[in-house]
């Protein structure tokens, strides 16, 4: 039904509730009233650590609207961030999307050439940045039309020794030259508030642009205790950044909850976790799976856990046993695993386990807790084969995963190329199985997966099986053609030490974890497995290297 028709439902009465719109500043606000002293916590990019309130931070958000505005930013233009996770970025956040104006978070871990084309295709009228980032800008900057000013988050002591910044504006100087008594306007809640662009593992990176509306129903998501369980009690360190997925809407589901934020900065190696989660008292926190093996290194070097830390999420790719059993069973720290991604800002499901398994022995969970996890209220979640048939949640057949919801994107920005299907539902790119209970689990990326013969093998599956021989570090698996079978599963890895397992003796292994057809045809070893910008193995690039390889041959 479409809502033109559900608003000409015949004989329907209207609701007779207030219409209040859902907008991103008023949740600083609210935090600022009712949280005031509640601490957002940063290792700051110049090294100290640097401590503020909500209170604080509301006050100096509205001097930044008052500075954006003066700066010429107008209602639904982009001002771009290139910044860590600190309360300055923070502070962007709510006052350019209070104003009416979008924040475009950029993930400095793209080249240059596609942050050029990034801020040509935003048409960004200023861009912040952080101190690491100077260069970069120096760079990227020359001849973007669309800017007006670029500013430093620092203070005047750190302004940029480059010529090619001579011009630009230090954060605090700007802010400190207005007042801390902005009325934040009231609008439509489905205008625009921030913009994210895919890192765009194939072609360009495409913009996924939140409204205030989005943002505010999946914040209300997020606190669910189904979900992330946010609370006052909480002290949380989202490792994830804030120029992906606005880390995983943790800026703002924590000033909604009131719970205590303590931000990274570009700390994000194994060692500067743990001082910062023990010094800070972190009780949980968010990141991929790559942020979690390193923070497992330093906790199995020093003999413990950051003192409080209770439970963390792990997403944005898949969690593999070795680490769910490593952080519960070694550590004592719960581990939840969820599935998102950015045209679904990102939350899609969460894992958390219902009472009937619960009574269960650890390894009888352990094959539920490796899926994805179970769908959140708010999203829809089916999964189709290639004719768009709809297929049975009976957790063992396999399509593609499709999603629809009020979070959940309907079109790219500033593209005519149609998101949707044609019955209204974002195709994910993800072949997943769902079972009874509704537990998500994914099994490749489409174009990942290996069609051999009529039937799939998931890439992922075999991966995860490698990772457990004791012999192999890292492992990407990707289809090579074959002459019978069309495609067939080749195996690169990177060695955990000099010996490098044959072939043999790796299927060997595998034999005991995946159907015998799975095997892969081939291994080849090398010495790192290429990883994009958000940390995902780029397949395109070992497909490239290994193109020449024929199975059977
Ligand atoms: P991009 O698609 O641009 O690489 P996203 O962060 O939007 O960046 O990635 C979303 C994709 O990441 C999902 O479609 C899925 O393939 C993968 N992903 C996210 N979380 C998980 C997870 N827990 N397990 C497996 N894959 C995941």
């Amino acid at each position: 039904m479409s809502q033109a028709d559900m608003n000409a439902m015949p004989g329907a009465l209207p609701g007779l509730m207030m219409d209040r719109p859902l907008l991103v500043a008023p949740l600083l606000t609210y935090a600022a009233q009712f949280h005031s002293d509640t601490e957002i916590i940063t290792r700051s990019v110049e090294g100290p650590i640097h401590r503020t309130t909500y209170a604080e931070m509301s006050r100096r958000t509205q001097r930044l609207a008052h500075a954006l505005i003066a700066l010429g930013v107008k209602p639904g233009d982009r001002v771009a961030t290139l910044a860590w996770n600190t309360w300055r970025h923070m502070e962007l956040y709510f006052a350019v999307s209070g104003i009416g104006a979008i924040c475009h978070t950029i993930n400095p871990r793209l080249s240059n050439e596609q942050m050029r084309y990034i801020i040509d295709h935003a048409e960004d009228r200023l861009l912040f940045f952080d101190l690491t980032f100077a260069d970069a800008v120096a760079d990227t900057c020359k001849g973007r039309k669309s800017l007006l000013a670029r500013v430093v988050l620092s203070d005047a002591a750190h302004r940029p020794a480059r010529a090619e910044l001579s011009d630009v504006l230090t954060y605090e100087e700007l802010i400190a030259a207005h007042d801390e008594d902005y009325a934040w306007p009231e609008f439509d809640e489905n205008t625009a508030a921030s913009l994210c662009y895919t890192s765009g593992t194939t072609g360009n990176p495409k913009g996924v642009l939140y409204s205030h509306r989005s943002l505010v129903l999946h914040s209300f998501a997020c606190c669910m205790a189904a979900t992330m369980s946010l609370n006052v009690d909480d002290r949380v360190l989202p490792i994830v950044p804030m120029f992906h997925v606005n880390a995983w809407g943790l800026p703002y589901s924590c000033p909604m909850s009131g719970a205590t934020l303590i931000m990274p900065g570009r700390g994000l190696d194994g060692p500067s976790l743990f001082e910062l989660m023990d010094s800070e008292f972190v009780t949980c926190s968010q990141g991929v799976p790559t942020v979690w093996m390193s923070l497992l290194a330093t906790m199995r070097e020093k003999g413990r856990k950051p003192k409080a830390l209770k439970r963390i999420l792990i997403g944005g790719a898949a969690a593999s046993e070795m680490l769910i059993e490593a952080y519960e069973a070694e550590f004592g720290i719960q581990v939840n695993h969820a599935w998102g991604m950015t045209e679904m800002s990102p939350l899609g499901v969460v894992n958390n386990l219902k009472p009937k398994f619960l009574k269960k022995t650890r390894a009888e969970q352990m094959p539920q807790k490796l899926k994805q996890g179970r769908v959140v209220y708010g999203v829809d979640m089916r999964i189709v084969d290639i004719e768009g048939t709809i297929l049975a949640h009976d957790g063992r057949t396999p399509g593609h995963l499709q999603v629809r919801g009020p979070w959940i994107a309907k079109s790219y920005f500033k593209s005519d190329s149609a998101a949707l299907t044609t019955d209204g539902w974002f195709d994910t790119g993800d072949i997943a199985t769902i079972d009874a209970d509704g537990y998500m689990h994914i099994t490749d990326r489409a174009k990942d997966v290996i069609k051999s013969g009529g039937e799939w093998i998931s890439s992922v599956d075999l991966e995860n099986a490698a990772l457990d021989h004791p012999q192999i570090a890292h492992a990407a698996v990707i289809g090579i053609r074959h002459p019978k079978w069309l495609e067939r599963p080749y195996l690169i890895c990177v060695a955990r030490g000099a010996q490098k397992p044959s072939l043999q003796e790796v299927n060997a292994y595998l034999e005991t974890k995946v159907p015998k057809w799975w095997l892969p045809d081939g291994i080849a070893f090398v010495d790192a497995i290429p990883l994009g910008p958000t940390g995902k193995i780029q397949k395109t690039k070992l497909r490239e290297q290994f193109k020449d390889v024929i199975a059977g041959k």
